[in-house]
């Protein structure tokens, strides 16, 4: 790299690539050279700094693999991790240990939610919507959970997502029913929230909906939480609401989510029936679930069983998404970091809650750990 993209001190003015470019052209120093630091991994990096802020950085702050010490390949992590890998076996196939394949995770999913509100920040809807909740759990079965989803009801691609903690319900025995009082305890006490998880899915829908000229049809099932955060949408919604229990055929209005649902089962490990690899961490589950709507959104074939003259289609291609856009937006993924306060104001709620990694486990007892490459610029 002879000279950085933009300084990485998000308070000065060369933090827009843009005034760097433009200070280049007028022919105005942006950068000099700081020096050099050896590294194993990389080989000799240069160092530079700012000369409006006196702000250092190095070729490696621009990298995704900023502060890492070992070389992993991304694209062989996602295609593992969407074929039902578990943590150890990535590691073992990576040669690296689980901690590196959780690091590695959340870098890539970072990359996946910024590329993906990048390209919904510039499209228009183009279909109707159908939003559900899927359950699984973290740490054990007394901490259910929902990841709700919003689906296109024709492509199936995923146009939003959110992350609900539940309590145990159903049957329990005296012993189940004592475990779980204990557990309780020891929760994190949260306030009552004053915005659902609904609404914040919806949140993220308000702008693909505001884009659609006409009326937009969102399905669900007939679950409580449904009706009052769709009617806020406004005049331009309908919302029709049908039983989860309905036959799960092409013609139910829930088939992209009972199909979305479905290959969440089968490809990630830890949605699994009867799984022994479950997620231990809220935060690292969401990371395995942005990085896998990604690759089912951009990456993965729309249905196997096309003739041959639609095998390039993809659910991005069904949603009336532009290739070009997609292609101009995924321009190394796997190498270039985006950086959280250039794609702050595109990414959601939940999104920004999620990236620093914010979403509370339920055990009170349970670390959290925040990685400086995700808190520093
Ligand atoms: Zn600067």
């Amino acid at each position: 790299m002879k000279s950085p993209p933009f300084c990485t001190n998000p308070l000065c003015t060369q933090h827009t690539p843009k005034v760097v470019k433009k200070r280049k052209k007028k022919k105005l120093p942006t950068f000099h050279k700081h020096g050099t630091r050896s590294t194993l991994a990389f080989g000799l990096v240069q160092r530079f700094c700012c000369v409006l802020c006196g702000t250092t950085c190095s070729s490696q702050s621009f990298s995704l693999d900023f502060y890492a010490k070992k070389v992993i390949s991304y694209n062989d992590l996602q295609n593992l991790m969407v074929t039902s890998s578990s943590i150890r076996a990535i590691g073992r196939i990576l040669s690296c240990s689980p901690a590196s394949v959780l690091n590695r995770t959340m870098r890539l999913s970072r990359q996946c939610a910024a590329i993906d509100a990048e390209i919904l920040s510039q499209v228009a809807l183009d279909e109707n919507l159908v939003i559900d909740g899927f359950e699984s759990y973290v740490e054990s079965k007394y901490h259910p959970n929902n990841i709700n989803i919003a689906a296109g009801s024709d492509s199936s691609f995923i146009y939003a997502t959110t992350y609900t903690q539940l309590n145990r319900k159903g049957r329990m025995t005296d012993a189940q029913k004592s475990k779980a009082a204990a557990l309780k305890e020891t929760e994190h006490i949260t306030p009552e929230p004053t915005v659902t998880p609904v609404q914040f899915l919806c949140a993220q829908l308000s702008p693909l909906i505001a884009s659609k000229p006409d009326t937009t049809t969102i399905s669900s099932d007939l679950h409580h939480s449904y009706p009052q955060p769709i009617r806020e949408l406004g005049s331009q919604v309908v919302h029709i609401q049908t039983s989860s229990h309905d036959p799960r055929s092409k013609e139910n209005p829930l088939a992209p989510v009972n199909y979305a649902d479905r290959e969440f089962r089968k490809d990630l490990c830890e949605h699994g029936r009867k799984t022994i690899c479950y997620g231990k961490n809220v935060n690292n589950q969401m990371d395995r679930f942005i990085t896998y709507t990604f690759w089912h959104n951009y990456v993965k074939q729309y249905r196997i069983n096309d003739p041959k003259e639609k095998y390039h289609l993809r659910h991005y291609d069904q949603a009336g998404i532009d290739n070009e856009l997609v292609n101009r937006a995924r321009v190394k993924m796997y190498t270039k970091r985006r950086f959280f306060s250039h794609i702050q104001e595109k990414l959601s709620w939940f999104h920004r809650v999620w990236w620093v990694r914010l979403l509370q486990n339920p055990e009170a007892s349970s670390k959290m750990y925040v990685p400086k490459f995700l808190t520093s610029f």
